[in-house]
Formats: structure tokens, sequence, C-alpha cells
């Protein structure tokens, strides 16, 4: 595996590291950069990766920079690594939703003559920390066939991927994957509540939802079926679940799904 930089060590960064690392990836090969000490220490502290709160040696040190800020300060953050290193023969990955590849890249070239880098956009989520990270991927013209593998085993390394053969297919997958793992914890939020309502104990509430929840998310991953046949399959007419569906239905649950999916698009679209 290459050496790899992390500027930045947040949330998506630190689920990615510990992704990495759990994947066998040597941690000395990994150094996260960021301004406040306590997230890139802590990091260090328990996996033993580098750190420093320099973006620029650790760019140096890098053939592979994910580029893990807030989307607002992508374009400065490159800036600055390209005013002071030399960033050829490096491979750029940026996580940040709304902040387009020809940005990075213009942010990244000292100036207009320069040949472009190769730059990779991911739109990871955060099961990546537990190796079950969804990603869509897309690459600028400029990214090699072997950069495209790198960016691909840095990222199957902690979960699945799928390419994406247009840029603005990163905002469909912020709906359907980027945004989503807290949709889901919506929905057990609200079956939680509802058991400690019935009477059942906060700890028991919370057991009760998410081992159930993960029972029905790995019959999904273990079963061929459709996901409708699953539910069909468990759904007899006229019995308890089916009142249940119905009554989910008449709620309009798809409507609701579709509305907050296309929110998150158009939030996705507004930030670029
Ligand atoms: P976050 O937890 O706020 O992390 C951002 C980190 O960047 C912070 O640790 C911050 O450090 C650091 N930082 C600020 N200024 C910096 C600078 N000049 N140089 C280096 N580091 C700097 O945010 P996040 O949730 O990880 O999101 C990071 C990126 O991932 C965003 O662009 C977001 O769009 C993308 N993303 C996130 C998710 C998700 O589920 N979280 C999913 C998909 C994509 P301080 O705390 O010291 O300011």
């Amino acid at each position: 595996m290459n050496k790899i930089a992390f500027i930045g060590a947040g949330n998506m960064a630190r689920a990615i590291i510990i992704g990495l690392v759990n994947s066998g990836v040597a941690p000395q090969n990994i150094m996260v950069a960021n301004p406040s000490a306590s997230k890139r220490l802590n990091l260090a502290q328990e996996f033993g990766v580098l750190q420093t709160e320099d973006n620029n040696k650790a760019s140096e040190f890098a053939e592979v920079v994910v580029l893990c800020v807030k989307p607002h300060l992508i374009t400065e953050v490159c800036r600055q690594i390209s005013q002071a290193i030399s960033i050829s023969g490096k491979l750029f990955i940026s996580v940040a939703a709304g902040t387009t590849v020809a940005q990075i890249q213009v942010a990244l070239s000292k100036n207009s003559k320069d040949n472009l880098p190769p730059v990779v956009r991911v739109m990871p989520n955060t099961p990546c920390q537990l190796g079950l990270g969804m990603s869509g991927l897309f690459a600028s013209n400029e990214v090699s066939v072997e950069h495209k593998a790198i960016a691909e085993q840095l990222m199957t390394a902690v979960g699945k991927i799928i390419w994406l053969a247009t840029e603005d297919k990163i905002n469909d997958i912020i709906a359907v994957a980027g945004s989503a793992p807290a949709y889901f914890f919506l929905f057990m939020e609200a079956m939680e509540k509802q058991a400690q309502h019935l009477g059942f104990s906060s700890q028991e509430s919370r057991m009760l939802v998410q081992q159930t929840a993960l029972g029905a998310a790995q019959m999904v991953a273990h079963s061929d079926e459709a996901i409708s046949t699953l539910r069909a399959n468990v759904t007899s007419k006229g019995g308890t679940t089916h009142a249940a569906i119905e009554q989910f239905k008449q709620d309009g649950m798809e409507e609701m799904v579709k509305n907050a999916m296309a929110a998150a698009i158009a939030r996705a679209e507004e930030m670029a």
C-alpha cells in the first residue's frame, strides 16, 4: 500500500483510518494532519498512525492525499499545499460533498499552464469505520488505471464501492448512501421510543431494535431475493406485519422517503 496522508482528522477521516488499520494497512504508512491536537493525537495513540499539525508535511510524506476537511475549506487547503510542496505524482482523493473535481484541480494548480493533477472524488459513509462503508467514486480524466486501482484499494478496505460515470451522480450517492445511515438511525430511534412506551426498559428497547435491524440487514445481505420478496415472505395477508405495513403505506412512507432523498440531493446541489 502507498503512503497515505489524511488532511483533517474529523469523523470521516477517523472512519476511514479505523477501517484501513483494521484491514491490515500499516499505521506507519498513514499520516494525519489536523490544526487542533486532540483528534490527531487520539488517532495516533489508538492506532499508531503518524500525526502532524502541518498539512504540507503530511502531503509531502504521502503518495495519496485524502482531503477530509469540510467542503468550504477544501480549495483553500489545496491552494496552501500546492504553493508549499511539489504535488507531481501524487493522487488526491476528496471526500468533500459539494466541491467539484475541477475546483480541486484549479486550487491544486499553481498556474494555468500546469498539468491538472489526478483527483478522485469519493462519497463515503460512516460505516466505513466497521469495514461496512458504501462509497461512490468518480475519477477525473487525469486519473490513470494505476491510480484508480489505488483509490479502489483504499475504499474497498473500508467497504463496498461503485464507480460513477459522471460527477453529478455523486449527489445521488449522498442521498442513497452518504447521508443514509442517519435515515436508518432515525427509524430505529422512533422504534426504540415506542418500545419504551410499551414498557420495555431502555436497555431492552435498544437490544430489541438493534438486533432486529441487524437481523433484517443480514437477511438482505445473505439472500438473492429482491428486498420486496423478503418483505412479502414475512407479510401474511391479514396478519400483524400486514397491519403494520398497511399503516406505513397509508401514512405515505414511500413518499416520505422519496421527498427526504430529494431534499438531500437539493442540498448537495446548493452546496456545489
Ligand atoms: P469534521 O468531523 O468536522 O472533520 C473535519 C476536520 O477538519 C476537523 O477535525 C477539523 O479540525 C479539520 N480541519 C479544519 N480546518 C483544517 C485545515 N485547514 N487543515 C486540516 N484540517 C482541518 O467533518 P467530517 O464529518 O469528517 O467531514 C469531512 C468531510 O467528509 C466533509 O467534506 C464532508 O462533506 C465529507 N463527508 C462526511 C460524511 C459523514 O458522514 N460525516 C459522509 C460523506 C462525506 P478542527 O476540529 O481542529 O477544526
